[in-house]
């Protein structure tokens, strides 16, 4: 009897982890298709400066056109990118397009403008990311200065040394090195002082739990501005979604800020249309 309850919990485990395995498969299978086919776009969400309230700059964040129409959000296939590698050459599409847009915005008189893109750490061991964010800014025609690369923590990291080369390789080009989704990891002073980096992201746990008081938030958001101005770095405060987080970030010199309070990632026609009117900060007092 015992035997046999056994058994049929083990098959019912195989069966489950076979399903698990197969829905895996048949991702991997539908974005290598996707890849091949370039159904993908490219949404700018804007980077704002608080003091002018001009947008700054944008980050490009990928999302999946399935063949149905369906939008999918990277957190529902970036990972599978990641485990299979599929991620290097999605990332390498994005820096193309992303790149090649910021050009044409770039023709039409934003010369300022400046774009990241996010990075998985996959790239550090492939080799060949330098040659190829070279490649890709040439032939754009691209100062590199206007290009940024978004890292997180956590993935750096899995592979210090490879990261620490082949950032300061792209720092030496122009480009410039966002650490994205800053605070969540286990950051140290000692890494942070040997990476090439320009600007720390605040990230969005954070800054949701500002309260203007004595929050973790508060004391984290506080704590990374001061961090930053001493080692001279810029800081960008990710998912602001109220003035009251606005009115915080501020008083406590932080110079740039994204999230829907000013807008969400947009296609890129709406997205010029946004920088067009100028000046993005919301006129509402709402707290
Ligand atoms: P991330 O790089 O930290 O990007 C910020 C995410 O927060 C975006 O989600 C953005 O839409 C969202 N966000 C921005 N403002 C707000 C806000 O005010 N409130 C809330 N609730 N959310 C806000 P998204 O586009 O779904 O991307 C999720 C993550 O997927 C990104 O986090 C990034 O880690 C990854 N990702 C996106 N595009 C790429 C890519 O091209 N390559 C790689 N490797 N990863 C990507
Ligand atoms: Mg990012
Ligand atoms: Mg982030
Ligand atoms: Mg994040």
């Amino acid at each position: 009897q015992a035997k046999r309850t056994g058994r049929n919990s083990f098959s019912m485990f195989t069966a489950d982890l076979n399903e698990r395995a197969m829905k895996r498969l048949s991702l991997e299978g539908e974005l290598r298709t996707a890849l091949d086919h370039r159904n993908f776009v490219v949404h700018y969400q804007p980077q704002v400066d608080l003091v002018t309230g001009e947008v700054a700059g944008a980050e490009a964040l990928v999302r999946w056109m399935r063949p149905d129409g369906t939008m999918v959000p990277p957190g529902d296939f970036i990972p599978v990118a990641e485990e299979t590698g599929l991620v290097v050459p999605l990332d390498l599409w994005v820096m193309e397009e992303a790149v090649r847009r910021a050009v044409v915005w770039r023709e039409e008189g934003v010369s300022a403008f400046k774009v990241s893109v996010n990075l998985s750490a996959r790239h550090f061991a492939t080799g060949n990311l330098v040659e190829k964010v070279e490649d890709i800014l040439t032939r754009a025609g691209l100062p590199p200065s206007q290009l940024g690369v978004e890292v997180t923590e956590t993935l750096l990291m899995q592979n210090m040394q490879a990261a620490v080369d082949v950032l300061t390789r792209l720092s030496g080009l122009g480009v410039r090195v966002l650490l994205d989704d800053f605070g969540t990891g286990y950051s140290s002073l000692a890494y942070l002082s040997r990476l090439p980096i320009d600007t720390l992201k605040i990230d969005r746990s954070f800054v949701l739990d500002i309260s203007g008081g004595d929050s973790e938030g508060d004391v984290v958001a506080r704590g990374i501005l001061s961090l930053a101005a001493n080692l001279g770095l810029t800081v960008v405060a990710e998912g602001v979604e109220t003035m009251k987080q606005v009115d915080f970030l501020k008083a406590h010199g932080c110079p740039y800020a994204q999230g829907y309070l000013f807008s969400k990632p947009l296609p890129h026609m709406e997205f010029r249309k946004l920088f067009q009117r100028g000046s993005i900060f919301p006129s509402t007092k709402e707290t």
